[in-house]
């Protein structure tokens, strides 16, 4: 649970929405309300002062009709197992709209990174992986990075799993984890790919909404990963960065804010706190500005409905996963605020994860112009079948991106049945 709301709950809703629309059979609603496995680790760990401290672990796999488990790997005070299970589901629908050979699945621990040394990390991470044991696997679950979680997170995790394999299978199990260093086998532009898709994603739907970027505005909640890269990108089309809030305060500047020096300034500092080039505001003036485009890239159920009412915007372009509450969803539907839906707009992480793993898989090294062009074309794609969808389904997008990807895990239970 996140502020008493079950995210569950809210994914089940989401999906049933567009199972209503298009009919699917009830076996299948029923299989995909039941995430199919559930792990729950809990395991001790050495700290600093020499004293011992035991640490939960989860790891939810969705569904695998369509390919191996992928999601990603959380570390948040706030994990817990109603949380995993929705961030799960999640990308079960991510994956089967981007057209990828993957199924479902997501993990955490609950701690807060920012308490513990690099050292204690390292073994916070070692130890979740080698509890996990043979429930990730190159071809089985695949882990990624996600909130609190980085390229060095996954190498840690993938080099435990690599010790424990034999001779044979150990160069074959790079694959492991996904969003790695570039030395340690990972893509070139995964870094950056979450915040790109963002992009890709809104300058289609700009693109046919004919708004032009000299004249939007946008306001972005969260400026780690996704918020960082998705600004700067955001930026670059010239669309004009206005408002800004993450755990440490909230800014704001009218004449705009330059993402990529913010980007620098988060990097030394640890939040936008402080940034001497735009004025601090309170977390209420945050969402009470005016803009074209919000993109919340923080947390999930931050739009809620207290401050859903206070929102002055036309698009909400989902970095973050579950951001908007459904209570909130519906009151901001119904006063014409287009949704771009976090299964479509923050798949491009994913995306390249899949790219990093055919890399492995081959021993091949792809340069940026190619990674970056296979993400155009395919963001681009899902981003064009949602919107067909929607116009012909004459639902929002939310709807129809899940009615995109349910269609893809129908046919695949169709024609595999159900063993025996
Ligand atoms: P991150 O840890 O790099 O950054 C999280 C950001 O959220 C930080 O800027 C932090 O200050 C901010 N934040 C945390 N609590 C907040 C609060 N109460 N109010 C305001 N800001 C707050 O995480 P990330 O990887 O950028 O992930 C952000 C979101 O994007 C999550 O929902 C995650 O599931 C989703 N996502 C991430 C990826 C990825 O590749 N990293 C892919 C898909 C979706």
């Amino acid at each position: 649970m996140s502020q008493g709301i079950s995210l569950y709950q809210t994914a089940v809703e989401q999906f049933e929405r567009a199972a209503n629309v298009m009919n699917l059979p009830p076996y299948i609603r029923e299989i995909l309300q039941h995430p199919k496995n559930e792990i729950v680790v809990n395991f001790p760990v050495l700290l600093d002062n020499g004293n011992y401290k035991v640490f939960s672990g989860y790891r939810v796999q969705h569904s695998n009709v369509l390919g191996p488990y992928k999601g990603g790997i959380r570390f948040h005070p706030s994990v817990n197992v109603d949380e995993v299970r929705a961030l799960a589901a999640w990308m079960t629908f991510k994956c089967a709209l981007a057209d990828l050979p993957f199924g479902g699945a997501k993990g955490g621990v609950a701690v807060d990174p920012r308490m513990f040394s690099r050292a204690e990390l390292m073994r916070i991470t070692r130890r979740f992986t080698s509890a996990l044991g043979a429930n990730i696997g190159p071809d089985h679950d695949i882990p990624a990075p996600d909130v609190g979680t980085n390229a060095q997170t996954m190498v840690w995790m993938m080099d435990t799993y690599m010790n424990s394999q034999s001779n044979a299978t150990r160069q074959s199990s790079w694959g492991v984890v996904t969003g790695k260093s570039l030395v340690c086998g990972g893509s070139e532009g995964r870094e950056k790919a979450t915040g790109q898709g963002v992009q890709i994603a809104l300058e289609q739907y700009m693109k046919e909404a004919k708004m032009d970027p000299a004249q939007t505005t946008f306001s972005i909640q969260g400026f780690g990963n996704v918020g960082s890269w998705g600004a700067v990108l955001i930026g670059e089309m010239g669309c004009r960065l206005v408002a800004v809030q993450d755990h440490t305060g909230a800014l704001k500047s009218e004449k705009g804010i330059d993402p990529k020096a913010l980007m620098e300034y988060v990097k030394n500092t640890g939040g936008v706190k402080g940034y001497p080039e735009a004025g601090a505001c309170t977390n209420e003036e945050y969402w009470k500005t005016k803009v074209d485009v919000l993109v919340p890239a923080a947390f999930e159920n931050q739009i809620t409905a207290e401050n859903a009412p206070w929102i002055d915007c036309r698009i909400i372009v989902e970095g973050a996963n579950g951001p908007v509450t459904t209570e909130a969803e519906r009151a901001l539907l119904a006063r014409g605020v287009t949704f771009i839906p976090d299964i479509l707009a923050n798949s491009g992480g994913v995306i390249v994860s899949y790219y990093e793993w055919l890399q492995n898989k081959r021993s091949e090294h792809w340069d940026l112009d190619e990674v970056d062009a296979r993400l155009k074309k395919q963001l681009v794609r899902a981003v064009t079948n949602v919107r067909k969808e929607a116009k012909r389904l004459k639902v929002d997008n939310r709807t129809a991106a899940y009615a995109v990807g349910l269609r893809r895990i129908e046919a695949a239970y169709t024609e595999r049945g159900i063993f025996p």
